[in-house]
């Protein structure tokens, strides 16, 4: 027999799912979140490695939910210009905020785990249920939704978010094909301090065979960058084998010495890169957020910024809803979600495209668009909009307008 639960299930407590929680509690709806992670894994986050750049609007979003507020100082790095290269070519795009004091700023991963655990803690409205498996997913019943544990357990409600990851099981439950871009490529990064200080700008430097970019940790050092390597999955494979002299020896070479000498501060994460798009972001009772909806290349580093946009947009439609499940409030979050993503992931993949291939014309090419762009104004201030996510910010909603 299934237990009659809250309004809205959600699967998956990663930063996408702690925050549609707290932002359905703002909105005065009660929900509960299933995890198969256990309670302390939530509570205190692991490093991961990961810096997450982020806009101005996903910013706002955190602010929104009150959760910004809880970053310590040292976990904010500004993020104040970036510059592209285009292989050993002298010249570059340069990046700058267009006005605004900066073009987003740069948290650890694990902090905006850690605050989105705590958002979801202090709020009575949010349930969370740890270790626990959804393993089960049945929409055709016409009023609600269940979902199947593990252990045997049901839970019937009549809305189930998903937000279980790029590679979500419930989206392949829910009937929900999606794109898969495997890109044959992972990313290394790892912490490494620098003789020049990087004054707050990250570089982008695409090389033949393989991209470097730095991101400055200026919170923490201002010769402390995160390098995030992009190499062949083989490649990548055989340099996590390498020990950490051979390895630096190797990036110290290929840096060019844009930023001096250089020393390991921290060990090195692998990460393949797999990009999805769902094909649809809702079914009868039933809904994608985060990753689950949209995974992307971090190239252009839209991926959590993404899922908090479409955290705000689902938390405005169901707002006052009698039923969280109405299919007319779904349609509209997915409208919204699909018209503010799609441009977004493909424009990445054409980057991605764009500045991976290693034929001629495509140099040539890639090295025209950089020139162009860093002469033309007004392409520079649209490619910073989009960087940045400026612009009206539609929080109002969840905080009564
Ligand atoms: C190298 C790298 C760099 C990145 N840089 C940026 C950046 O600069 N800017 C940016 O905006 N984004 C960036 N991203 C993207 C960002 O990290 C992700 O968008 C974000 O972490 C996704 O969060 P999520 O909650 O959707 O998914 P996840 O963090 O994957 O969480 C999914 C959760 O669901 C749980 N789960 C899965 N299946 C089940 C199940 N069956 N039952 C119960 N629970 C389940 C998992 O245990 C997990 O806790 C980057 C990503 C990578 C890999």
């Amino acid at each position: 027999m299934a237990h009659l639960q809250d309004p809205v299930l959600i699967i998956g407590a990663g930063p996408a799912g702690l925050s549609m929680a707290a932002a359905l509690a703002d909105a005065g709806v009660a929900t509960t979140v299933l995890e198969a992670a256990s309670e302390a894994e939530l509570a205190n986050p692991p490093e991961d490695g990961r810096e997450i750049a982020l806009s101005h609007r996903g910013m706002a979003v955190l602010q929104s939910l009150q959760a910004w507020q809880d970053l310590p100082p040292e976990a904010i790095s500004p993020l104040r210009q970036a510059r592209v290269f285009n292989g050993s070519a002298s010249n570059s795009l340069h990046f700058d905020g267009g006005g605004a004091e900066r073009l987003g700023s740069l948290v650890p991963n694990h902090w905006l785990r850690r605050i989105a655990w705590q958002g979801a803690q202090r709020r009575p409205l949010v349930q969370l249920r740890t270790e626990t498996r959804v393993t089960a997913l049945d929409l055709s019943a016409q009023d609600h939704a269940l979902v199947s544990l593990a252990g045997g357990e049901q839970f019937r409600a009549p809305l189930v978010i998903a937000a279980d990851s790029r590679f979500s099981a419930s989206r392949r439950q829910a009937g929900i094909g999606a794109e898969m871009r495997d890109f044959g490529r992972s990313v290394l990064l790892c912490r490494i301090e620098h003789e020049k200080p990087h004054q707050d700008q990250a570089l982008e430097c695409f090389h033949h065979g393989h991209t470097m970019a730095w991101l400055p940790l200026g919170a923490e050092s201002p010769r402390l960058s995160s390098l995030v390597l992009t190499l062949p999955t083989d490649q990548a494979e055989a340099q996590l084998r390498w020990n950490d002299e051979q390895w630096l020896a190797w990036v110290q070479q290929h840096s060019k010495d844009r930023l001096g000498t250089l020393r390991l501060a921290g060990p090195r994460h692998h990460y393949p890169l797999v990009a999805t798009y769902a094909h649809r972001f809702v079914a009868p009772r039933f809904a994608l957020i985060g990753d689950a909806a949209v995974g992307m290349h971090p190239v252009t580093a839209h991926g959590y910024n993404l899922g908090l946009y479409g955290i705000e947009t689902l938390a405005r439609c169901l707002k006052g809803a009698a039923d969280p499940g109405d299919a007319t409030r779904l349609a509209r979050y997915a409208d919204e979600h699909r018209r503010t993503s799609w441009p977004i992931y493909q424009g990445t993949n054409a980057v991605v495209r764009l500045f991976t291939d290693e034929r001629p014309p495509a140099r040539l090419l890639r090295q025209g668009v950089i020139a162009l762009a860093e002469r033309l104004p007004p392409l520079k201030s649209l490619i910073t909009a989009q960087l940045t996510a400026r612009g009206p910010v539609t929080l109002a909603s969840l905080s009564g307008r």
